[in-house]
């Protein structure tokens, strides 16, 4: 039996189908927030504020402007001097070690484990100097690095952790204990981004800071807002960043749901997984079991080579996928001073060369995944 496909449209997110489940409650919502005028600063703020320091468990959150600038506010907060170093990723979205650099801080790259995508406490170990300062894990694809270690590091070698969230927003975290933690919650310092297409996405831009420290959560609210706690009383330089009252009022309804659309991805993940781990050529995404999975992205590394055709099949065959992340970060022009010419992380190479990532969303049906699958099949008989 053939089937038509002509008419089917995969994406690699749908926000317009996410939307259309929940348009009467988001347009009368940011209509009420338009009526009301109080575009800065609203009473959407304060309540989504509220809303998530209680979902993820956390003390303090301190919304922005953007999942790049809560970073910067974080590494701000931190009191560095110019020349520390701070260890990164260099298998990551650019924005993690671009605002160590903008800071004039310098970012050490260290390589990520071939099964999770993650930084390891053992690689970061190596890494650490006498002017290392901070670590940045980042929970890459929406699962924990494994913080039990690398915070056991941080606290031996006296440094800050800033979590990188923007992509596991909602995963849980297990300790040997037993306990169980939010990512971004177990650092230091939490960062997250609400970017359109993130697992908790507004319908612009929006960021957020997640700390358990008082001193600290004080001190990134002030770097926030001008440097100020009083108006027109500023301590230190800061920065204007902040979430808007229409994207607070947005994301304050979408939190009820980050949860079901967790689960979405994860039904859509096991599908993947039991289609496609008995292909050969390919290795599916594999679930850690100290951590749950968020699957923002679902990530194929694709053996022998052959990524990029595999990639230019799905797209003639209408399926979108992308390539998170083509280039390591020390490849990329804007970092050339801060590192060597021969500088290079075997592990990062091999990912940027094998990874890709097909379409994983909320609205995705059991159709689109079967006709996923079968092509990808398809392509390696
Ligand atoms: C999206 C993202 C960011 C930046 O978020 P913006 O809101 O786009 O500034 C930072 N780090 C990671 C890992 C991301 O995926």
């Amino acid at each position: 039996m053939t089937q038509d496909f002509s008419m089917m449209q995969i994406e690699m997110v749908d926000l317009k189908g996410q939307y259309n489940k929940i348009k009467t409650e988001i347009d009368q919502a940011v209509i009420s927030c338009i009526s009301s005028t109080s575009f800065i600063n609203g009473p959407a703020v304060k309540e989504f504020q509220l809303n998530l320091e209680h979902y993820l468990g956390v003390k303090h959150v301190i919304l922005c402007a953007n999942g790049t600038d809560s970073l910067q506010i974080a590494m701000m907060a931190l009191d560095l001097k110019p020349g520390d170093e701070v260890i990164c990723p260099a298998f990551t979205y650019v924005a993690t070690a671009e605002v160590i650099g903008l800071l004039g801080l310098t970012p050490v790259m260290v390589d990520v484990d071939l099964n999770t995508f993650n930084l390891t406490a053992t690689a970061i170990e190596k890494a650490i100097t006498s002017k290392t300062k901070a670590i940045v894990p980042v929970h890459l694809y929406g699962q924990s690095c494994d913080m039990e270690p690398i915070m056991q590091l941080a606290e031996r070698h006296n440094l800050y952790v800033i979590e990188d969230n923007a992509q596991a927003i909602g995963a849980d975290y297990t300790f040997s204990d037993g306990r169980v933690a939010k990512t971004g919650t177990i650092g230091h310092i939490g960062s997250t981004s609400f970017f359109p297409s993130k697992n908790l996405g507004c319908y612009g831009d929006g960021g957020a800071l997640m700390t358990n420290n008082d001193e600290l959560a004080q001190k990134m609210r002030m770097i926030a807002n001008h440097g100020q706690e009083k108006k027109y009383h500023h301590k230190v330089l800061g920065c204007n960043s902040r979430l808007d009252t229409i994207q607070a009022t947005i994301l304050n309804i979408k939190l009820r749901y980050l949860d079901e659309y967790s689960s979405a991805r994860n039904a859509m993940a096991t599908f993947y997984n039991e289609a496609l781990s008995t292909i050969d050529g390919i290795i599916v995404p594999e679930r850690q079991s100290k951590s749950t999975h968020v699957f923002h992205q679902y990530t194929l590394k694709v053996k022998n080579g052959k990524r990029n055709e595999l990639q230019k099949y799905l797209s003639e065959k209408g399926i979108p996928s992308m390539i998170y992340y083509p280039l390591p970060l020390y490849k990329q022009e804007a970092f050339q001073r801060f590192v060597s010419a021969d500088f290079k992380l075997d592990t990062t190479e091999q990912l940027c060369d094998e990874v890709l990532s097909i379409p994983i969303h909320t609205e995705m049906n059991i159709e689109h995944i079967n006709f996923v699958c079968n092509t990808i099949k398809f392509f390696f008989d």
